[in-house]
């Protein structure tokens, strides 16, 4: 009897020696099994194509019309919970629309959410053009770019679930803003009409995001992307997470680790209105007056303006961040 006492200790000690590495060594193969998608620049210019071939797409013009359904449909292809929101507005022309935020959402079960944003509407002039400047730009990279990447992670997470839920918001009107030399009384907050709408109506009850992630003109040859001020005050965690991922991938040249003057884009609005604290991918370029690209609001902006290289790093290094979570 006292002998089988002891083969038990010194059994269980061989069990408990024998266990507690193997379970070490069982948690850092699962850490480094995560397998994170390769993104897929093909895919993600091919829907930027797609956008565009449209036309422009500001609101409630013929492009925009078709491409809402597009969108709309393709969304339905990855997902089963897709939605879209519909909010009067009146922009600064004294004009009545219908605006349509287009959302899709992947694992709506879990609470651990990280939202996706991009504008889908293009700009319904070309005001920063030396000709035919009220005509609508078509906007590959403005408008397209972001909607094209985040369309292809939809595809991704379509094929394999990440761990946390995902939600990709796309904006209208984000790009229907009074010119600087509009003849129209002057409006308060006439941009970023459909994240403002959002932003005072979620489109689920008590919604939360841990973090938000917006693209705009995230497509341009050597576009580099910059700590931008507004994205640096309320997600500052989340700038140091996404530029470190994207240099570790090697997208350094890309993603730059510098400080930039505020910018009004969607993320604003997020930030200011709600909980989610929400950064901007979004290019910054030293050498134009603007700090934009060069072919900013422009009939320049088209594929020509559009780089399958760019489009990877940014999806490359969000997929990863995504993955990762
Ligand atoms: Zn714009």
């Amino acid at each position: 009897m006292f002998r089988n006492y002891i083969f038990l200790f010194f059994y269980c000690l061989l069990f408990a020696c024998s266990t507690e590495p193997d379970q070490k060594k069982s948690q850092k193969q699962n850490k480094a099994k995560i397998e994170v998608p390769v993104f897929n620049a093909d895919s993600a210019y091919y829907f930027i194509e797609k956008q565009v071939s449209f036309g422009p797409r500001a609101i409630s013009s013929k492009g925009w019309e078709n491409c809402a359904i597009w969108l709309e449909n393709k969304f339905k292809t990855y997902t089963p919970n897709v939605m879209v929101q519909e909010g009067s507005i009146t922009t600064y022309d004294g004009k009545n629309h219908t605006l349509k935020n287009i959302i899709a959402s992947f694992s709506v079960e879990k609470n651990n959410r990280v939202a996706l944003f991009a504008h889908w509407d293009t700009r319904h002039i070309a005001d920063h053009d030396t000709k035919n400047k009220n005509a609508p730009i078509l906007g590959a990279n403005d408008g397209g770019s972001g909607v094209g990447v985040l369309i292809e992670m939809a595809r991704q997470f379509s094929i394999k679930n990440p761990k946390i839920g995902v939600d990709i918001i796309l904006f209208d009107a984000e790009d229907y803003g009074q010119p600087e030399d509009s003849d129209y009384p002057i409006m308060q907050d006439s941009w970023c009409l459909g994240s403002q709408y959002w932003a005072k109506n979620q489109h689920k009850q008590n919604y939360f995001a841990r973090f938000g992630i917006l693209l705009d003109m995230v497509g341009a040859k050597d576009a580099t992307f910059t700590h931008e001020e507004i994205s640096a005050y309320y997600g500052q965690n989340t700038l140091q997470k996404v530029w470190r991922k994207a240099h570790k991938l090697g997208f350094g040249n890309y993603f730059i680790f510098q400080n930039s003057k505020q910018i009004v884009d969607d993320h604003y609005y997020v930030n200011a209105i709600t909980a989610i604290p929400t950064i901007d991918i979004i290019e910054y370029n030293p050498s134009t007056e603007t700090n934009f690209n060069k072919h900013w609001h422009t009939h320049k902006d088209d594929m020509d303006n559009i780089d399958k290289n760019t489009l990877n790093a940014v999806g490359q290094t969000l997929l990863e961040v995504i993955y990762t979570e």
